[in-house]
């Protein structure tokens, strides 16, 4: 094992638009980080094509744009890159131990930027059409389906949410849940069950997402219970069965609420260690946007800053 001897600032673990942020403030409040980004750096939005809804882009940009001009910016300042994976975080003594593999890196903090992952169904047709007719975000996405036919799988209170922002572009949305029994709060689910756009496909499971080679045309359907198939045709299918928090690295050591993401005290990144703050997806179940995600990277990273200078660091 190869121990560096500088012990740094901040190491910022994850690169999506949180991590990125945080890099952008911690840098120019002269804290030289560290950000380790990831082999899959950047996040969610190196899969997003095009981005309507970040302020400052009157014609939008895509996902991998808004990543590079962000990582730019931050480098600008100061930001370090290290394109690995974190593979342990040890906060039993200071300085903080970042492992990258065998080499580890000393730190005074970190800032926990790593995300969440939509869940897919897992058909290699869903992958096919990604971002062309396939998407896991109606708030993204929603406004390229206008006067046509969608569907949302899934019977959670996203899927529900989901359906109902989509009949504002749709001329009609299926909700497509495997079973009879949704997880989806009462409130969510009458608000969907009376909306006229809305139509219930119930235990029925996605079987194929039907295309053209360029676009989605529609979905090969299974019954649950009878096992018919038939076939719908559709323009879009948004897949709304959760996300996983990016935490695996953080189990037994931070506190997590019971689906997985980190804790932090309200209105603020602090989590339960000292030195140690979230921001982004990997602490939000609920808005779950690149600007919100920017927003909680700007308060680590002033959190951070001020942490640091309390304890004379
Ligand atoms: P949930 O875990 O609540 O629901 C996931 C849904 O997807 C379930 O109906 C599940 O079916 C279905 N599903 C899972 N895997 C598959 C699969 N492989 N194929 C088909 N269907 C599948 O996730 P949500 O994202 O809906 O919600 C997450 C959390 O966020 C919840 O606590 C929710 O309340 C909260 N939330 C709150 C909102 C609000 O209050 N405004 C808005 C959005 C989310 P099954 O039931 O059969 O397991």
């Amino acid at each position: 094992m190869s121990e560096t001897q500088k012990i740094e600032n901040v190491i910022i673990v994850g690169s999506g638009p949180a991590g990125l942020t945080a890099a952008v403030y911690t840098a120019r409040a002269n804290l030289n980080p560290l950000m380790i980004e990831g082999e899959e750096a950047g996040g969610q939005l190196m899969i997003t094509t095009e981005v309507e809804n970040f302020p400052g882009f009157a014609h939008g940009v895509t996902g991998p744009e808004l990543v590079a001009v962000m990582r730019k910016q931050a480098e600008r300042f100061g930001t370090r890159y290290i394109t690995r994976n974190v593979t342990k975080v040890d906060t039993s003594s200071m300085p903080y131990k970042v492992h990258v593999g065998n080499e580890v890196h000393l730190t005074k903090s970190i800032i926990i930027s790593t995300g969440a992952s939509a869940k897919y169904i897992g058909l290699p047709s869903e992958k096919q059409y990604m971002n062309r007719g396939v998407s896991a975000c109606a708030t993204c996405d929603g406004a390229f389906f206008k006067n046509v036919e969608v569907a949302v799988v899934g019977g959670g209170d996203t899927a529900m949410e989901e359906a109902n922002f989509l009949t504002r572009f749709a001329t009609k949305v299926y909700v497509i849940h495997r079973s009879e029994n949704f997880k989806a709060s009462k409130i969510m689910l009458d608000r969907a069950k009376a909306n006229p756009k809305i139509e219930f496909i119930t235990n029925t499971v996605v079987e194929e997402v039907l295309g053209d080679g360029k676009s989605v045309t529609g979905l090969r359907l299974k019954s649950t219970t009878t096992g018919d198939v038939t076939t719908k045709n559709l323009q879009g299918l948004f897949v709304a069965i959760g996300h996983q928090p990016n935490t695996k690295l953080f189990h037994g050591l931070l506190e997590l609420n019971e689906v997985g993401y980190i804790k932090t005290k309200p209105g603020t990144t602090y989590t339960n260690i000292p030195g140690v703050f979230a921001a982004g997806d990997v602490q939000d179940a609920i808005y779950r946007q690149a600007i919100t995600a920017a927003g909680t990277g700007c308060m680590a990273a002033i959190d951070c800053e001020r942490w640091l200078e309390a304890q004379h660091a």
